[in-house]
């Protein structure tokens, strides 16, 4: 797929109607046009049209996702050109289906993450006679703008810290290498499950943070000895959901205005990159753009990847979406 402009790609996703939205009596509220470029949303009052580089329609398949949004990310991770992709949506539009797939996840139904690790390994292995690489990963959670380790759940509220050698890195997170894909696997549902654990009985914590995990692949060449380094971002956003002034106080405002001030600050920095004409890109606003900065614009590749549901019992939030990844493009 093409870049529309600078290095970020924006598309689309819709979800199947749950059995909660059918049993409100919603109905299919997005239409897909032919050429998947663009996405028509039926409101009670109007019809609104938006445009992606790509939609995905709510009969899509996660193979066809991957191909989609992950083929150009791995070829330049293997180029030595970082990537970044990100899933936003409200709170079960889908995000962690996309990035990650369903619980007990199949060949089929696995998400991006695991298919891209599975391809990685894969890359790596049919060119180890030319490079020795090595992969190594990490795992944080970002949630009320504190960064925490998921690999050592011991290690909380990790500084951002910026050197000439490093670049900028979260300081003291666990890395761990990877020889092959169950080796990866492993540290990904230890990541999973210590997210899992904080999320019991703290008001669905992990639909309230962001997760962000991070593969750095260094490839030495055997004949040259020289060493390309690059890395993977791979976000699943907190949930974009405008929580209601009414009922929502103490902390439930409070977790509610830092992912609105963190994901407003996200599109903040993507508008800036597409734009074409700032010079001020403002990473500095949040942690999460922050992390981001080592792999965004420069040389590097981004998709964003809005999701949403396609029922009409959810348009309202649909709709917010499509315009957050509309500005976004
Ligand atoms: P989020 O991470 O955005 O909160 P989830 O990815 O957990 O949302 O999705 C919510 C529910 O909807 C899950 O049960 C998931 O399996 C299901 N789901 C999401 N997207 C799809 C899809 N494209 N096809 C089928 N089921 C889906
Ligand atoms: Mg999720």
């Amino acid at each position: 797929m093409t870049n529309t402009k600078g290095n970020v790609i924006v598309v689309s996703r819709f979800r199947p109607l749950n059995r909660l939205e059918l049993s409100k009596d919603g109905t299919v509220c997005v239409e897909t046009s032919k050429d998947q470029k663009s996405v028509t949303l039926h409101m009670p009052n109007e019809n609104k049209d938006f445009s992606f580089d790509h939609v995905f329609p709510l009969s899509s398949k996660q193979p066809e996702v991957y191909n989609v949004c992950a083929q150009e990310i791995l070829d330049g991770v293997f180029n030595g050109i970082n990537g970044t992709i990100l899933a936003y949506g409200q709170t079960s539009s889908g995000k962690t289906h996309t990035m990650m797939g369903p619980d007990n996840s199949t060949e089929k139904t696995t998400g991006i993450i695991p298919r891209l690790a599975h391809s990685i390994f894969e890359r790596v292995a049919s060119m180890n006679s030319e490079f020795d690489s090595t992969i190594r990963v990490s795992f944080v959670e970002i949630y009320q703008e504190r960064i925490r380790d998921l690999i050592d759940n011991k290690r909380t509220n990790l500084d951002i810290r910026e050197s000439k050698e490093k670049g900028i890195y979260i300081d003291g997170v666990s890395e761990r290498l990877c020889e092959d894909y169950p080796g990866f696997m492993k540290w990904l549902k230890i990541g999973e499950g210590n997210r899992k654990t904080a999320s019991t009985g703290m008001n669905e914590r992990s639909s309230r943070s962001h997760s962000v995990l991070m593969i750095r692949l260094e490839q030495k060449s055997f004949a040259t000895e020289s060493i390309k380094t690059s890395r993977l971002y791979l976000v699943d956003l907190a949930g974009s959901e405008k929580v209601r002034q009414t009922g929502a106080e103490g902390r439930q405002l409070e977790e509610a205005k830092k992912i609105n001030w963190s994901l407003s600050a996200l599109g903040n920095v993507i508008n800036s990159l597409t734009d074409g004409k700032s010079t001020h890109i403002p990473y500095r606003d949040s942690k999460l753009t922050r992390i981001l900065q080592e792999t965004f614009g420069g040389n590097s590749r981004t998709v964003l990847i809005v999701c949403a549901s396609g029922s009409s019992t959810n348009a309202q939030e649909t709709l917010s979406t499509l315009r957050f990844g509309e500005r976004a493009k």
